[in-house]
């Protein structure tokens, strides 16, 4: 596959995130304007909402852009997916007889404001890279025993928190919590001083399943509408003390930040690929019937408040041991029911490499290997530390790419319970 041309200039860059190949999807305000869907094409936005209203682009009988958010587009189902897609292409393509029309209704991304691209129905997360589990169990637990029993056949996952999503840009406030030392005999409460981050890859669900209605692989990836990056902080103080035997909780609900465009699946086909070699063979409902991974190149940066920006990570999303289809099937297995809007967490996204590895607490080896950052070195995040994630699938002479996800960490409250005294 080689670039799509269009008539937007900035879109031919082959270093650029948004070639006419990508496309992908968002909300968007100007001023004080109300919020609006739109796509991204090189430094611009293409107001759909706008295209919508002037009688240009029609994605149903009714109109689907009149609100801030893709669910009513996405719930359309795949084929008005490709229809809108096809059309984008039609009206963007380089030689277009549209562009007359079109032109007027594209947004400078400069000055541009990003909202959620979607309404989150319900959060969920996993524990798909097989690097990340063994190297945190065996931060935890040793290397014997750093796999659970379980991890090889079951993709591990915990119910989130959907309304602690915040798109990129949105500042994370430091949180307080139960802590205890291992050598302490009870918990304190007291500001997380263990923040980290987790790379992960965020599928969103466009099309719905059934209450009691299992899906397949096959039928769990035509559910998926596309990707985002996705930032899941982690407390791993508050994570240490709360997680057993239900899993994560506090440590997990501060915030989860996204990327504020949607990539969709039609923008990724070609970068897909296999899932690593099973170690343990399957069983057959998580059978893929196709490469359902992607290759996808992905970083994480940091900088101090004021410093310069380093990168501290690079990975790559086809480590991922379990496809988000295949996390998505094994999801219904019980017959829980997925709505238009569910975002699943990949899980923290490292590979076999020291440089590889999507936390900070690898990264840093549990605080045992502080590594360096503009201006000093780091273990965990530090009061004002912007953290950002970025990823872009390589074609041949262009890029399908995320924009960033980024977050800065505020210095904890006051003791949040004292102001509530007397
Ligand atoms: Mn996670």
């Amino acid at each position: 596959m080689t670039m799509i041309r269009s008539w937007v200039e900035s879109a031919n860059d082959p270093a650029g995130d948004f070639p006419l190949n990508n496309l992908p999807c968002g909300v968007f305000s100007t001023g004080d304007e109300e919020p609006r869907c739109g796509v991204a094409i090189g430094d611009y936005i293409l107001d759909l909402t706008a295209l919508e209203e002037a009688g240009i682009l029609r994605a149903a009988d009714l109109p689907v852009f009149d609100v801030p958010f893709w669910n009513d587009f996405m719930e359309l189902g795949p084929v008005a997916w490709d229809e809108l897609r096809g059309a984008l292409m039609d009206l963007l393509a380089e030689g277009s007889p549209h562009r007359e029309t079109v032109e007027p209704h594209l947004v400078p991304q400069a000055g541009a404001t990003l909202h959620l691209p979607v309404l989150i129905s319900e959060y969920t997360d996993f524990y798909a890279s097989q690097h990340h589990a063994m190297n945190v169990g065996t931060m935890l637990r040793g290397a014997e025993n750093a796999l659970p029993p379980n991890w090889l056949s079951i993709p591990i996952g915990y119910n989130g928190r959907a309304s602690s999503v915040v798109p990129s840009g949105t500042d994370v406030r430091r949180p307080w919590g139960q802590l205890k030392a291992p050598d302490a005999e009870l918990p304190t409460f007291a500001p997380s001083r263990r923040f980290d981050i987790e790379l992960e890859l965020g599928a969103i669900v466009g099309q719905p399943s059934g209450h009691g209605q299992p899906v397949t692989v096959a039928e769990a990836d035509a559910m998926i509408f596309g990707f985002v990056l996705l930032n899941d902080w982690s407390a791993r103080d508050i994570q240490g003390w709360e997680y057993q035997p239900l899993g994560p909780f506090q440590a997990k609900a501060t915030a989860t930040t996204i990327s504020p465009w949607i990539v969709t699946r039609a923008a990724l086909a070609p970068f897909r690929v296999p899932t690593p070699p099973r170690q343990r063979p399957l069983l057959p409902y998580l059978a893929e019937p196709g490469p359902m991974n992607y290759d996808i190149a992905l970083s994480v940066s940091l900088a101090p408040e004021g410093g310069a920006e380093t990168v501290i990570a690079r990975t790559n999303a086809r480590e991922l041991y379990y496809s988000a289809a295949q996390q998505l099937a094994h999801h219904t297995t019980s017959g829980c029911p997925m709505n238009v809007g569910d975002l699943l967490g990949s899980g923290t996204i490292s590979g076999p490499t020291k440089e590889s590895r999507g936390s900070l607490m690898e990264l840093s080896w549990n605080a045992k290997e502080p590594f360096p950052v503009a201006g000093g070195t780091r273990s965990f995040i530090e009061d004002g530390d912007r953290l950002t994630l970025r990823g872009h699938a390589q074609g041949d002479g262009y890029r399908v790419g995320f924009g960033a996800c980024a977050g800065r960490l505020l210095p904890a409250l006051d003791d949040p319970y004292a102001r509530k005294d007397g």
